[in-house]
């Protein structure tokens, strides 16, 4: 039986970043950058108002106060967005807006609600001091300064920066576009009603969801009934248009497990029995012209969706261009004990609460892998190692988070 360690490093082997490819900056959310991004540009571009007020010169404003205001006279306003060279005569002002630039010759900007709003003239009543409310030129970022690195995930935040510093286009490396097939003869979408002996297919649904979470574009790819042509000409479609094919189900020890059977002939496949808790039974290699990575997940749900965040997660972050996690942190102490198989790694689904003294976790409901109720009240799978047999209250283990609900 190979570790987990031993499967995940396999499955990692061959896989590499998805080729980078140039694409204007709205396609690039969520996409991983291939380069570093320079600003060509200040930023703010220029000094600026950061409230709507009136330019003037610190020292004039000085003494002001609701007993002793000084009243200047209005020589006209800076909206955001005006342009031209503008210099502040001395005893005088200009009404500014937030983001217009600073005349010369102003030093600070005396926040309209400090004044009586005049527009031929204005009554201060409070002093500002010398700087207040401008922002300066560079003091964000400076031009040449490299803003964001390779190998960044490209959220809002990332494209708000971009686009601030004029990026228009970039090189990423392509959101890894999945195809999920679930094996089964059992298996009836949701929505149709169930005859005797079949039952929905769940994984089809939650893999491409989770899969999706993981920033991949993920899709259904119908479900694959155990008969090898049907299975065959399934995967043969797939791997069209797919950086990574997923299977569920047909890879067991039973009669009918064509999943396995077919892929015994087509592709590069090695199928393992990996020391974990749940989701024995595991496969991965390569099919198609392309090589496309593989993975046969095991048909129990819950059993499907903890390898998909043990070996496959793991596989996409490669193909989207991130670095590995390291996912020997963070820990967690166990307010409720459980028993743990000997010899195997257990994932086991519990629900992990952020206390004053730190994340705290305790089991949910039962572990048997067909359990998908206890699985959907879970938010995270606290790893137990293979020697442990019994985690007792205050124990620390690392837990994997699982995709955010509540
Ligand atoms: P298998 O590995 O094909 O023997 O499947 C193991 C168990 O998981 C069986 O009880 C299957 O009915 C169930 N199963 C397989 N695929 C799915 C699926 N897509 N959705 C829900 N249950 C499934
Ligand atoms: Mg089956």
């Amino acid at each position: 039986m190979r570790s987990v360690d031993e499967h995940l490093a396999a499955c990692l082997a061959g896989l590499v970043a998805l080729p980078a490819v140039e694409v204007p900056l709205p396609e690039a959310a969520g996409c991983v950058l291939a380069q570093d991004i320079v600003s060509a540009i200040d930023m703010p571009r220029f000094d600026n108002s950061s409230m709507d007020g009136y330019a003037v010169r610190a020292d004039e404003v000085a003494g002001a106060g609701d007993e002793a205001p000084v009243t200047l006279p209005v020589l006209g306003d800076i909206p955001a967005g005006r342009g031209d060279a503008l210099e502040l005569a001395p005893g005088t002002t200009m009404r500014i807006m937030t983001g217009a630039p600073m005349p010369a010759g102003a030093d600070s900007v005396v926040q309209v609600e400090w004044t009586d709003g005049g527009t031929e003239q204005v009554r201060i009543s409070r002093a500002s001091r010398l700087g207040q409310n401008i922002r300066r030129a560079g003091e964000d970022v400076r031009k040449g300064e490299t803003v964001l690195t390779k190998g960044t995930r490209m959220t809002s935040r990332q494209i708000t920066l971009a686009a601030s510093v004029g990026i228009d286009r970039l090189t990423v490396h392509p959101l890894p576009r999945v195809v999920v097939l679930p094996s089964g003869s059992e298996l009836v979408p949701p929505g149709k009603p169930l005859q005797p002996g079949q039952i929905h297919d769940s994984n089809g649904y939650g893999l491409v969801a989770a899969a999706n979470a993981a920033g991949a574009v993920a899709r259904h790819g119908g479900i694959m009934p155990d008969d090898p042509a049907e299975v065959t000409a399934a995967l043969e479609r797939a791997v069209r248009d797919a950086d990574l094919v997923i299977t569920t189900g047909g890879v067991s020890a039973g009669a009918y497990d064509t999943v396995k059977a077919v892929l015994r002939e087509l592709g590069t496949m090695e199928f393992v029995q990996v020391a974990m808790q749940p989701g024995k039974p595991q496969g991965f290699g390569t099919i198609g012209p392309d090589a496309t990575p593989l993975f046969t997940l095991p048909g129990n749900p819950v059993s499907a969706l903890l390898s998909f965040e043990v070996f496959v997660a793991p596989a996409l972050r490669r193909l989207a261009g991130l670095p590995d996690l390291d996912r020997s942190t963070p820990l967690a102490t166990v307010v409720e004990g459980w028993r743990s198989p000997p010899g195997r790694r257990q994932f086991a689904r519990c629900l992990l609460t952020v206390t004053a003294a730190g994340p705290t976790v305790r089991p949910v409901g039962g572990q048997g892998s067909h359990l998908v109720a206890d699985l959907a009240g879970a938010n995270c799978l606290v790893i137990v190692p293979e020697a442990v047999t019994e985690v007792g209250r205050g124990d620390e283990l690392p837990y994997i988070m699982l995709e955010s609900g509540s």
